[in-house]
């Protein structure tokens, strides 16, 4: 087990800058998850960790060891890839025992050691088989198990759920869950799923365009999110955000189409952090919007877009103007299509965000 730190890690490939100046501790034993957007530099940060990838400048230490100059076999990280990469000629077996037959175990052991994390997985009975004759979740096992065989200091998960259907992916997620808790092994975990995110990682790292937005538990990142980018890719619906003007005079937040929501609750603080007149985003998480009976100082009047039933709760999306608001509600007889209604927004539970998109408060 160890810790992993990289310091002010930069790659670039010709012009494209893919990581930028990343600084980041993942402690010893920690779940970690990368989550960002596709092409927003996750893999590549788990290459340089692997390192399969030459950082163009800055450090990465794991344990107490520099190892930005050492070959990938130097590193004692194990790696799982989306595809699993099993070799399709070679039986579970062998697959599961590679790593230490490249390593050069006697056969005995090999076969020892494989069987003992073929239990762990549960699939010692498919020792036998080839990768072909698996299903996806299987190979996922399979996959984990040649990464687990030579218990190595860390592993590094590149997508390995993507692949499975909604159902087997919900159970492989607490498999794993379960499992790097038991092993208590330093895990970096990529992925663009913001949920699977949140529901594995004990602390998230939030990308885009190369650069690491925020770092911080699920809760921390949901409840304050740092800006608006990473406001609306965590959250599922995402946060709501409504555009105005604050006039701080009258206590109100003056939205495009009009409406004013009274933020007398709060105006202390936001004449603290805003200037009279400031543009801003109000950020709301759909289940704090609730529906009103009518009008009121912090009602909105909106119409209803679109309906969706879940089972334990209901989607609500109301248009206000331009934009739209999702509501999550777990009422019996939601509002129908096109109907008229009014929108609670609760100031107490609001963020504020600049114009910029930077939060405030
Ligand atoms: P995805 O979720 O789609 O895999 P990602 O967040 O993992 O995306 P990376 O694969 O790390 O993103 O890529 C980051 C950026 O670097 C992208 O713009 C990508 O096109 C670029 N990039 C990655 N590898 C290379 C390479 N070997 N040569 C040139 N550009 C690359």
């Amino acid at each position: 087990m160890a810790r992993i730190r990289l310091e002010g890690v930069t790659k670039a490939f010709g012009a494209v800058v893919a990581v930028d100046t990343v600084t980041l501790d993942i402690e010893d034993g920690e779940f970690f998850a990368l989550l960002g957007p596709s092409g927003c530099g996750k893999t590549t940060t788990l290459r340089l960790i692997a390192g399969l990838e030459r950082p163009t400048r800055g450090r990465i230490f794991i344990g107490e060891r520099d190892v930005t100059e050492l070959p990938p076999q130097a590193r004692d990280v194990a790696m799982v890839f989306q595809d699993y990469a099993l070799y399709p000629h070679m039986t579970v077996l062998e697959n599961i025992g590679y790593p230490l037959k490249v390593r050069r175990y006697a056969k005995p052991e090999i076969h020892r050691r494989v069987r003992e994390v073929a239990e762990v997985l549960q699939i010692a009975d498919l020792l036998d088989r080839r990768p072909g004759q698996l299903s996806g979740g299987q190979q996922q096992r399979a996959a984990v198990a040649r990464a687990l065989v030579y218990q190595p200091q860390a592993f590094l998960f590149d997508e390995p759920l993507s692949n499975l259907d909604a159902k087997l992916r919900l159970e492989a997620r607490s498999f794993l869950k379960h499992l790097q808790k038991s092993l208590g092994i330093t895990t970096v975990y990529v992925t663009h799923d913001q949920a699977e995110a949140m529901a594995l990682a004990d602390r998230i790292g939030v990308m885009d365009r190369g650069r690491l937005l925020q770092v911080g538990t699920p809760l921390e990142i949901y409840r304050r999110p740092r800006n608006t980018f990473v406001a609306t890719f965590i959250g599922s619906p995402p946060m709501n955000l409504l555009s105005g003007r604050l006039h701080l005079a009258e206590s109100a937040l003056i939205l495009t189409d009009g409406q004013a929501l009274s933020v007398a609750d709060r105006v202390e603080a936001l004449r603290q952090a805003f200037r009279e007149g400031e543009r801003v985003w109000l950020g709301v998480r759909p289940e704090h919007l609730a529906l009103a009976d009518g009008p009121g100082p912090t009602h909105l009047s909106a119409r209803v877009y679109a309906v969706e039933p879940l089972g334990v709760e209901t989607l609500v999306t109301v248009q206000v103007d331009e934009e739209r608001l999702t509501l999550r509600l777990s009422v019996d007889e939601p509002p129908v299509l096109r109907e008229q209604v009014w929108v609670r927004v609760p100031m107490e539970r609001a963020l504020f965000f600049r114009e910029s998109g930077e939060l405030a408060l």
